[in-house]
């Protein structure tokens, strides 16, 4: 998570519970918040901070894990109902909408946010990048890997920049 993990724990149980999956254990970690409408991503120090105090968090998540203890050990979780209004009405009717999204001058068609999208929501059409879906994720994914973050979403994120985990080497 990046400032609360909302009530992720309890969406997920309700999802597993319909495959009768039960969840024992419920764990967060504080990581830089890649949600750049909102947050600022562009002090490295804070970044650093944030990533080392993150390895002390999952040192300690490690032995509860191997010792198999149950509990909900998520920090700054919100309630359900209040993540369902939120997940509706915040997320779903607005965050969500493609037309939030453009690209800049400074896109060289290479096609990485076209590749990077999970949900296909992307297809490059005379050399630009075009949003062929009305709603996406807003997982942030194509901005944030786009090598000439020629990508925004709205006003702010030009000023908050692009994070990339160091310690994640995917394509
Ligand atoms: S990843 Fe960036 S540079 Fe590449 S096509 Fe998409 S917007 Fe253009
Ligand atoms: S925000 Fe995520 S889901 Fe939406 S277009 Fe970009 S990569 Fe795809």
């Amino acid at each position: 998570m990046g400032t609360s993990p909302g009530a992720s724990g309890d969406f997920i149980n309700k999802h597993l519970n319909k495959k009768n999956i039960e969840v024992n254990a419920y764990f967060s970690i504080i990581m830089p918040d890649t949600w750049t409408p909102m947050f600022d991503l562009t002090d490295s120090n804070k970044i650093k901070n944030t990533l080392e105090k993150s390895t002390e968090e999952i040192k300690n998540i490690i032995p509860k894990i191997k010792n198999k203890e149950n509990g909900n050990f998520m920090d700054k979780k919100k309630s359900y109902l209040i993540s369902k209004i939120g997940y509706i009405l915040v997320y779903n009717r607005g965050m969500r909408k493609t037309k939030n999204f453009g690209a800049s001058n400074d896109c060289v068609s290479c096609g990485k946010c076209e590749k990077s999208c999970p949900i296909n929501a992307i297809k490059i059409i005379d050399n630009r990048p075009r949003w062929i879906k009305k709603k996406c994720l807003a997982c942030l994914r194509c901005l944030h890997r786009c090598p000439n973050f020629a990508i925004q979403y709205g006003t702010n994120t030009i000023k908050h920049g692009q994070y990339l985990n160091p310690y994640v080497d995917i394509e």
